[in-house]
């Protein structure tokens, strides 16, 4: 295969996995991203999904895409060790990562419980970026509490007939599918009555209401269903079993979405230094003070992924740990950008799309996104829950399903 017409051969990521040693490894990858990196991203927000598309397709059709995922599917099938190599190459490289919430949650959820017609049908192209996937959970009165809600779902024939509404949906502007959870039993059935559909966005009856949001974007959504017609053969799982697919723990993938973010907020971090030493902030105690507790807790992310690896290889499960490794990763994101906007002083609250913005606004845009780091995937109020049952062996919260 030759790339941007260059005449120099380069590896598929499948022969990429394969080498023996992780520093080949690495320069193959690196090589990859660095020969096919998309440029800058527009700015126009049609072009930057466009942009983002393209990209994910040069991906996946060089063998790059999905480190964790099985080869079967499309992906690269990579060891823990070699997924941790492909993630520091990949937040050096600066390169888009994958669109909407597919990848991340739907798709383990699909390699498990989905039929072999619906793996072939669903995940290459998810994986691929051709069909965007959204996560359609949270409902106005069910968030936290999630069985109980409302959206319900009434089989006619070979069809489901959906109606309801859920919020927050993010991504779900420029998605072409909401996977949703749906009440397929009576009103009071709570989390065994809750079945996992799949639904196309194109579908008659669906509307799409983009709410704004704290950062200036319009990051979710309301997604409204008025007599929805979803085929039968669109549901993963059995009727009425949909809790359990929902609340699966997917190991593998919390393990590489760790990796992931150990690996950025590693890179984020070193930025955020450079910009400190450019401006002369780390002659002051205090800043250097922060800082080396930024440096601190960012290594402590990195072994905390490794360490959740580690559990999956030895046992399958990621273990609740998990929840406080969750935990750590959202304060620490709000913190990060905290301490940069208080280091930029005034020059922090200049917002991008200003000529005047530093580093076009990226440390007040994060800022202001990472508000939502300890409420989205489940409040941290919820993950300190999770803690203090299952590893601190406290008493049950009795309003929750086991
Ligand atoms: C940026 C962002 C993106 C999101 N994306 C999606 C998405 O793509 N798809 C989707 O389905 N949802 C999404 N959500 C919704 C998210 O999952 C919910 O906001 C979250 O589960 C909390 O639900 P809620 O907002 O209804 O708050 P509530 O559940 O009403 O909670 C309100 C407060 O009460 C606390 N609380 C509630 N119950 C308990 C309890 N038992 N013990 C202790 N404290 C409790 C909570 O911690 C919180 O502080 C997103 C949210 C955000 C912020």
């Amino acid at each position: 295969m030759r790339i941007n017409g260059t005449t120099e051969p380069t590896v598929h990521g499948s022969a990429a996995a394969d080498v023996e040693s992780d520093d080949e490894f690495r320069e193959i990858v690196r090589a990859f991203l660095t020969r096919n990196h998309p440029g800058p991203p527009p700015h126009a927000r049609d072009e930057k999904l466009e942009w983002q598309k393209s990209w994910l397709a040069t991906l996946f059709d060089g063998g790059f895409a999905g480190p964790n995922w099985p080869r079967e599917h499309g992906g690269m099938g990579l060891s823990f060790p070699r997924q941790l190599v492909y993630q520091e190459e990949y937040a050096r490289a600066k390169v888009p990562g994958p669109l909407g919430n597919g990848v991340g949650i739907a798709a383990p959820t699909i390699m498990k419980y989905g039929t072999d017609e619906q793996r072939r049908r669903f995940l290459a192209p998810m994986l691929r970026g051709d069909r965007v996937w959204c996560q359609g959970f949270s409902e106005p009165e069910a968030g936290s509490d999630l069985p109980s809600l409302r959206t319900t779902a009434r089989r006619v024939g070979d069809e489901y007939v959906v109606t309801g509404q859920k919020v927050w949906t993010s991504h779900a502007d420029h998605s072409d599918v909401i996977y949703a959870l749906v009440r397929t039993g009576d009103a009071a059935s709570r989390q065994r009555g809750i079945t996992y559909l799949v639904v196309d966005l194109e579908t008659p009856g669906v509307t799409v209401r983009p709410l704004a949001d704290l950062a200036g974007g319009t990051t979710f959504s309301e997604v409204f269903f008025e007599d929805v017609r979803v085929p039968v053969a669109n549901r993963l799982g059995e009727e009425n079993g949909g809790w359990r697919i929902a609340r699966t723990s997917l190991g593998n993938e919390r393990a590489a979405s760790a990796l992931k973010s150990s690996a950025m907020y590693r890179r984020v971090l070193d930025e955020l230094l450079a910009l400190a030493r450019e401006r002369g902030a780390t002659d002051d105690p205090l800043v250097r003070d922060r800082l080396t507790d930024l440096e601190i807790r960012v290594r402590i992310l990195q072994y905390g992924a490794e360490r959740t690896s580690a559990s999956i290889i030895h046992t399958g499960e990621p273990g609740p740990s998990a929840s406080g490794a969750r935990m750590q990763l959202a304060k620490f994101e709000q913190d990060i950008h905290e301490v940069a906007v208080d280091l930029l002083g005034a020059d922090g609250l200049i917002t991008k799309g200003s000529p005047e913005a530093v580093q076009r606004g990226r440390w007040l845009t994060g800022f202001l996104r990472t508000r939502a780091s300890t409420i989205g995937t489940g409040t941290t109020e919820i993950q300190r829950n999770t803690l203090a049952e299952q590893v601190l062996g406290l008493p049950r919260d009795p309003s929750m399903p086991s």
